[in-house]
């Protein structure tokens, strides 16, 4: 067994009381705050391959990879090389650059169906920003999101949304006015019926359904088989259009996200996709994109204005450039490995402490419900025990390993997770497990 580190964590606690003063609950993202777990969020000094070390100097294995982008694991050395080099360039210049034309056509050279893409700075102006094209492409107001789906804190879609909104057990948030979220229709996930009723009551005035490529912000609850060929059939039956949104699964599920495994819909390719996290490789960067007949509509070539002072910045670009040519396919094949390796030893030492429990897969993105049974919908993702979970989540925290402090997220791995941190976190998971039983 591993000996455990203390319960307390001193200089992390300094810092939460430090930063409590100057930042509201001390963290800048709500899921940072341990909120659901209880404790003290640690605060990280560094970091390297699979490893994080927090203020306190105890290591722990990265599970959260920074929640998606780290596929390479931390301060992979090209892109390291890389950043350093455009950082030496300069750092930002409010004028095009070739590195964001390289990154432009790193992912549109991925995504057969993306002609063009937009650079942004984060997830939440890449979806907030394919609403706002499809409204005016569309010329209609109404958007379509699926429950326990978290596209960031865009207005239109905070409503019903995963991630933090459902750790945090919040319907949608104050501080969206009646007329923004009076605009968006919440379907029950994976449900077909629910969709063909919605559209057949409204379809003229429904701009968009915008839905992740395979849910990953309600642990991972991949589309049923059919389920996305319906929802190219309905749209596409109404003149609406389908934004497929990719922030999480783009560039992780494979060389070309959730699309590269599913395949193409019966009917045709989603109309708008967007990215985030692992293009970035650390850094904020962020695109949409799709149907070059539908990003001609945006400024300065159409109506629709979209616009940053930092989109496509050079670093960040270099960032993302130098990471998606570092995914090779032994990068997914050790993805594959790891995520089968964990997930193996959570079936093997929950059943052997009978702890009730469900993995569920996209690709070699997964998570752990603290629940048995298919988990098809948000409602479903919410029957589980979250208080064993909050048990578990300390314990392996205890032990050097640290998970999203939430049983709604995916458990991230990277191709950096070698041998030793695999071993360290398959041992934690079964001290754990006997710990919760
Ligand atoms: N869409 C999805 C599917 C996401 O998982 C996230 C972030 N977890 C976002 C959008 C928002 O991205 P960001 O946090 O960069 O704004």
């Amino acid at each position: 067994p591993v000996t455990p580190y203390p319960l307390d964590a001193p200089a992390s606690e300094q810092l939460l009381g430090r930063a409590r003063q100057v930042i509201p609950g001390g963290v800048n993202s709500p899921v940072r705050a341990f909120r659901s777990v209880g404790g003290t969020p640690r605060f990280m000094e560094r970091a390297h391959g699979p490893w994080l070390w927090d203020a306190d100097g105890r290591r722990y294995v990265d599970l959260v990879c920074s929640w998606g982008p780290m596929i390479l694991g931390h301060a992979h050395p090209d892109v390291l090389a890389a950043v350093t080099q455009a950082a030496g360039e300069g750092f930002s210049f409010g004028t095009p650059t070739a590195r964001e034309v390289a990154l432009a056509e790193e992912i549109v050279s991925r995504v057969e169906p993306v002609e063009q893409v937009r650079l942004v700075n984060s997830g939440t102006e890449a979806t907030m920003s394919a609403l706002r094209l499809a409204r005016g492409f569309t010329g209609r107001s109404v958007v379509v999101k699926f429950a326990g789906c978290y596209h960031g804190h865009v207005d239109a879609l905070l409503a019903q949304a995963g991630s933090g909104v459902a750790t945090f057990a919040l319907p949608d948030s104050a501080g969206v006015p009646q007329s923004a979220a009076g605009e968006t229709v919440v379907l029950p996930y994976n449900d077909v019926p629910a969709l063909e009723q919605l559209f057949a009551e409204r379809g003229d005035q429904i701009a968009a359904v915008i839905t992740e490529a395979a849910p990953g912000n309600m642990g991972v609850v991949p589309p049923e088989p059919g389920f996305t060929d319906a929802l190219r059939r309905v749209t596409l039956e109404h003149d609406a259009l389908l934004i497929s949104d990719e922030v999480m699964t783009g560039f992780r599920c494979s060389r070309a996200g959730w699309f590269g495994l599913e395949g193409m819909p019966q009917g045709g390719a989603p109309d708008l996709f967007t990215f985030g996290k692992v293009m970035g490789g650390g850094f904020p960067t962020a695109a949409f994109g799709g149907r070059a007949e539908v990003m001609a509509m945006l400024a300065p070539e159409g109506p629709v204005y979209q616009a940053g002072t930092l989109s496509g910045n050079p670093v960040a670009s270099a960032a993302g450039l130098a990471t998606l040519q570092a995914c090779t396919d032994q990068t997914y094949r050790r993805l594959d490995q790891v995520s089968q390796a964990l997930a193996g030893a959570v079936t093997e030492s929950f059943t052997r402490h009978g702890i009730p429990h469900r993995i569920q897969w996209a690709g070699s993105m997964f998570s752990v419900f603290f629940r048995e049974g298919a988990v098809r919908s948000y409602t479903d993702a919410q029957a589980q025990d979250q208080e064993r979970f909050a048990r578990f989540f300390h314990a392996m925290l205890r032990r050097g390993v640290h998970l999203p402090p939430s049983c709604y997220e995916a458990w991230f791995v990277s191709a950096a997770h070698g041998d030793e941190a695999v071993e360290v976190a398959i041992a934690a998971i079964e001290d754990s497990a006997a710990e919760v039983a």
